[in-house]
This record gives C-alpha cells, structure tokens and sequence, in this order.
C-alpha cells in the first residue's frame, strides 16, 4: 500500500511528503480508510507505531473540504509534551493546506494563555489540548466547541491513569453528539472499554500488536540492593563514553535524590518531573538534544511520546510499575535502526515485577555481575513474596556492605 492509495488532496499529500514519509505504517494501513469512512474507531497502538499521523491525516483530510470558520477537531493528550509534539506535526503536515492549529496546555506564563485564548476565540480548526487546561479554558466562556466534528482522545490510557476521566466527560458533554470519535491508546484496559462504550457509536477496532524492543538495544539487569544503586549508577556513568542518557525512576523524590547525588560527583544531570514549569521542561529538553546536556533523570512523563533521536544509554533505577511502560522507557533508545543500551537496576521487591517484563518480551534479559566493591546483589528469586521483604531488608545488613557515598 502507498500512500496515493488513500486519494489525499495534493495539500496534504505535499504535507507528508515534505515530513519524508514515504509508506504507510502498518497503523496508517489500517485506520486512515476506516476513518476516511467517517467511522468511529478505538486503535490499540503507542507511540512510535505511526499512530499520530494515521489519525492526522484523515482528519486534516476531512477538515480541508470543509468550511474553516470554527474549531472542528479536538485532539486529547494527557501531557503537554504530546500535545506539542502533535502539533508540530500538524503544522508539517498541513503546511501546504492552510489548516491552523494550536496546543493547549497548562504550565506556561500568562502571555501563553493569552495566545490560546486569542486562538481560540479566532476559530482555529484544531485544537490539541491537555484535559486540564481545556476544563479551564472552557470555563472562561471564549472557547466554543459546537461546532467540532472529530474528537480525537490520544493516550487515552494515561489520560485515565492520570485521574482525567470526569475531565473527559465534562468536555465531551461540550461537543456535538453528532462527532466521529477516535480512541487511541497504548494498553486496553477494561476501564478503557467503558470509556469506549460512553462515547464511541458503533466502533471498529484496529490493533498493532505491542512492538517488542527494537533489536538493536541491548538489554541489561543487574541485581541490587537499594543502597548499592547510587554507587552502582556512578560507576557506569563514569566509566562509559555515553553521550546522551535517560535515567528513569518511578518516584519524584527519587529522581530528586538521584539528581542531587550525580551532581555532586561531578555528572551534568537536570531533573525532568511534573513539578517543574513548562519553560523548565523546555530548557532541559533542549539542551539534550543539542547535546549540551548528557543526562537527563525523569519519571514516566519522560517516557512516552519524547521523540529524541541518538540516545545511547536508558537506565531504569527502578522497575517500571507496568511491564509494558518497560519497553516505552528502553525504547527512547535504538530508535531508527541505531543501537543503544538499556540497564536495569532490579533490587529484593521488584523482581516479580522484573519477571513479568521478561515474560512479555518472552526473553530472559543479560544478568550483570556487580563490580566487587559494591558486594553482592540480592539473589535473584521472583517468586519469594513480598511478605518475606521487612525480612529481607533486615537481613541486608549481613551482607557485605557497598560502600556508602
Ligand atoms: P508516533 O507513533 O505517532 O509517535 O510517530 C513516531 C514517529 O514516526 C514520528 O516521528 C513520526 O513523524 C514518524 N512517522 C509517522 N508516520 C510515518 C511514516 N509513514 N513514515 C515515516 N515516519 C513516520
């Protein structure tokens, strides 16, 4: 398939001509003729699939043919950096068809709000908003979404997981009825599926098998005990020539800690977290991807949706609470066929969690020795319960002890 298949207008064509798309993905295949149909749709796919373009697409195409005086197209995301990136690709692929938009989230400076205020009062065709920010917009009486005929709920899983499911309501009671409706999500859980059933009519349903970690990322796990992972991480970074590296903690006062302690050994490191504003965020993210800045350590809000080419080194210093945000997180690295290393630290209580990402990746992931002066790691048995674990941390202190920094 190609994409002249879908008869786009030559706008659009020349759009995603101009992004260097040259084949549908396998998501694209898929949804762009159900949705060209006017069909609603729930699509199981995450980020990396296509997934973006293959709603965009049919939905700039739709939008091209009709009058462009209102907002016609609401587009859900549940984090800023999503919203943006999304509307960066709108902006590329409807250079050529004259189709505005504008991203709607919380964080920045009033000069910000007033810009989406404005655009939304001028009728921009798309909006691309975080659920918050639009509860609050929406609020201040100057957006008008009466007019909206495609509603897009992108990441609609995270969204849910973020506690936005009466936001969604309310906004959606602010559309027509009369919609064609697009559900997006990585993982379909059943509270996905009520979801579903509230404000889809009638749906397909496409599916793209979860993608495995691409194979040029090679996967690493060593056994540690908590206090052995600051010395463990310090070590790594010190010693390899990794140029730009994502570490990922589950906790925000983890990622708080972990920054302070590779400061203060000397690794140039910024902490990427929810606390901070949105210029923050920016600053960060900009200057690791001029390479200004080596490290970055962040919590899940890093790990879906970045696209950031040429990292070389992920680190989870924990297990990911959700097997599957395990291949979310590895896979900022080894993007685009290159090849990149992930390492996990696994300490006593997440070797369960640890062996549900090997069941799902159906591959056992290369143990790592500790180096000597950090003394022994915990023995690795995931099925020891966790009411063992009190007993567990106590008994640390028979071991041989890291050496504390
Ligand atoms: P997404 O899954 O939407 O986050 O997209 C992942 C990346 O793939 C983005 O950088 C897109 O610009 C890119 N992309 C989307 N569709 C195509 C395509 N058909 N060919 C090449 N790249 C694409």
């Amino acid at each position: 398939m190609t994409f002249e298949d879908f008869n786009f207008d030559e706008q659009l064509f020349e759009g995603l001509q101009s992004m260097g798309y040259r084949k549908p993905t396998a998501i694209q295949e898929q949804a762009i003729p159900l949705i060209l149909e006017h069909k609603d749709l729930i699509a199981c796919a995450q980020t990396g699939t296509g997934k973006t373009a293959s709603y965009l697409l049919p939905v700039l195409q739709h939008i091209s043919q009709s009058e462009k005086k209102y907002t016609k197209a609401l587009i859900l995301a549940p984090t800023r950096e999503l919203a943006q990136q999304i509307d960066q690709q709108v902006e590329g692929l409807a250079y050529f068809a004259g189709i505005s938009s504008i991203a709607v989230y919380g964080g920045g400076d009033g000069i910000v709000y007033e810009q989406q205020r404005r655009a939304m009062i001028d009728g921009v065709d798309i909006i691309i908003a975080t659920p918050g920010r639009l509860i609050a917009q929406l609020a201040s009486g100057v957006i008008k979404l009466d007019h909206v005929e495609y509603l897009v709920l992108d990441e609609a899983d995270r969204m849910l997981d973020m506690g936005f499911y009466d936001d969604l309501l309310r906004i959606i009671s602010n559309i027509p009825e009369k919609r064609q409706t697009l559900l997006f999500s990585a993982t379909m859980p059943p509270k996905i599926r009520v979801l579903a059933n509230t404000i889809l009519k009638n749906p397909e349903q496409v599916n793209i098998a979860l993608s495995q970690p691409a194979v040029g990322i090679h996967q690493q796990v060593y056994m540690t005990y908590d206090p052995q992972k600051i010395p463990l991480i310090t070590g790594l970074l010190k010693d390899a020539t990794y140029t730009s590296v994502l570490i990922f903690a589950s906790r925000k006062e983890t990622v708080k800690d972990l920054t302070k302690a590779l400061r203060r050994v000397g690794v140039k490191a910024e902490a990427f977290h929810s606390d901070l504003e949105q210029d923050q965020r920016e600053t960060i993210l900009r200057a690791f991807k001029s390479r200004t800045l080596p490290v970055i350590i962040g919590t899940d809000v890093l790990s879906r949706g970045i696209d950031i080419e040429g990292i070389s080194l992920v680190i989870n210093f924990d297990v990911p609470p959700d097997p599957e945000d395990y291949i979310h997180r590895i896979g900022r690295t080894a993007r685009a066929e290159t090849t990149g290393t992930a390492i996990t630290f696994v300490n006593e209580r997440d070797q369960r969690k640890f062996s549900s990402i090997e069941n799902l990746i159906g591959k056992a992931i290369e143990r790592m020795v500790l180096p000597e002066e950090l003394g022994e790691g915990p023995t690795y048995n995931p099925a020891a319960k966790s009411k063992n674990h009190s007993k567990h941390k106590k008994s640390w202190g028979h071991k041989k002890k890291p050496e504390k920094k």
